[in-house]
Parts: C-alpha cells; sequence; structure tokens
C-alpha cells in the first residue's frame, strides 16, 4: 500500500473529523494515551491507515458474548452477529437487524435479505452461503427499524473491526449510507459515490445501495447501478 501523502492525510483528517460531527459528536473522542498510541484505538470508525487485529471470529464472538454494551440490547431478542463462510472472499456490511433478523438470530433473512441473496445468487453467480459473509454495523435491532445512533455504532464498531480483521476477505461491500459511513469514518453520499472502491484496512471497499432502497426504488437505473457496481466486484475477486 502506498504511504499517503500529507495532503491526502489531512483531507483524510478533515473528513473523519466531520463525519464525527454529523453523527453527532461535540468533542473530539480521544485521550492523552490514545495520542502517544492511537492503533490501540478501536471504538471509533476507522481512517485507512487503522491496523487490522488478529483474532479468530469464533474468538470475536465469545468476547462480545451476551453484550450489553449499549442501549439496542435492551429491546433485541438475538444478537446478529453474522453469517457465512469465515474465510470468504467477499464480505457484505449491512446496517442493522431488522424484526425477522432478530427473530431468527441471523443477518439478511427478511424482505431486503432476500433481495440481497437474489444479487448474490443471480446476478453475481454465487453461493451465499459458501462464497460471502455477512454482518452489520450493529448486531442489535434498532427499535423500529430507525438508523443505528452515534453511540450504537461506536459502541459495536470494534466487533466489525476485528470481525473484518478475523475474515481478511479480498473486497468489502458496504451497503447503503450507514455502512459505508461507518467503514470509511465519513458522511458518506451514496448516491454520489456507489460504485467507486475505497480502501478499509488495506482492504478493497464498494460501496453500493442498501437493497432496502433497490426495494424502495425499484428503477431501471437502481437495478443497473448495483448490477455494474457487482460486476467491479467480481472482477476485482477473479484477480
Ligand atoms: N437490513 C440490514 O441492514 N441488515 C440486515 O441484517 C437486515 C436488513
Amino acid at each position: 500500500m502506498e504511504t499517503p501523502t500529507r495532503k491526502e492525510l489531512i483531507r483524510e483528517l478533515k473528513n473523519h473529523l466531520t463525519y464525527l460531527k454529523d453523527v453527532g459528536y461535540t468533542e473530539i473522542p480521544c485521550t492523552e494515551e490514545l495520542l502517544t498510541n492511537p492503533s490501540q484505538d478501536t471504538s471509533q470508525p476507522s481512517l485507512s491507515t487503522k491496523i487490522m487485529p488478529k483474532k479468530s471470529l469464533a474468538a470475536v464472538k465469545k468476547e462480545l458474548g451476551d453484550c450489553t454494551r449499549c442501549k439496542l440490547s435492551e429491546g433485541r431478542k438475538n444478537i446478529v452477529f453474522g453469517s457465512g463462510n469465515p474465510n470468504a472472499d467477499l464480505v457484505f456490511v449491512g446496517e442493522g437487524p431488522g424484526a425477522d433478523e432478530d427473530e431468527q438470530g441471523l443477518p439478511f433473512v427478511g424482505r431486503s435479505g432476500k433481495k440481497l441473496t437474489e444479487i448474490i445468487e443471480k446476478g453475481m453467480g454465487l453461493n451465499r452461503e459458501k462464497d460471502t459473509y455477512i454482518c452489520n454495523i450493529v448486531k442489535c435491532r434498532p427499535p423500529g427499524n430507525r438508523d443505528p445512533e452515534p453511540d450504537e455504532v461506536s459502541a459495536c464498531n470494534p466487533f466489525l473491526i476485528e470481525q473484518l480483521g478475523a475474515i481478511k476477505p479480498k473486497v468489502i461491500v458496504a451497503l447503503g449510507k450507514p455502512a459505508s459511513s461507518t467503514l470509511l469514518g465519513r458522511t458518506v453520499p451514496i448516491v454520489k459515490e456507489r460504485g467507486t472502491w475505497h480502501e478499509y484496512a488495506g482492504i478493497k471497499l464498494m460501496l453500493t445501495f442498501h437493497p432496502s432502497y433497490l426495494i424502495r426504488f425499484y428503477t431501471l437505473e437502481n437495478r443497473k447501478a448495483v448490477h455494474e457496481d457487482m460486476k467491479k466486484v467480481l472482477k476485482e475477486l477473479a484477480l
């Protein structure tokens, strides 16, 4: 990986600070210790220089345990950790469990899950369980399917980082704005940036629409867009 230039680092820092402001931070979440040893910080959305921790997926799940680190634990039925192949080359990251996922303890098993499976199996010709791993930025259902709040994303982020570090896929696909913004550590205008390549801790990151957005705005243009994005992912996986 190329060392970022000073200009790139300043731009990335500015984007990151803007993101923290956008998601509701009023002060910089940073301790004296983190200033001297920044690689210890796993609580915040990452800058691209973040070092991937090495732990097995099972160890990450064990560490998460019967989590009560944020208020989403109060209303959940099940933690939705993730599903699929722990050695997959391709990981999809969604937003958070809905009612069906909460009920079954599995990601993307409801209506948007059906759409995602269709994209993976019909669109990409892959097998969802064998060829991919799927998880979310938060592991518990936000009440009424609202967007996860900053403190909830923050509490869950160390586990997402460790999950991705354990799997080390070739490609990560962020589904929709919240997942894209969390992984990039800035507010992502998804309509503008979908279909573009980014990097998450040395891993190629593609941004695309969330399946529920596709269902809601089922236009030929949006379907074509996701199809094009997935074609780019397949090409990258074949390299
Ligand atoms: N939407 C998501 O973002 N994740 C799920 O697991 C289900 C629906």
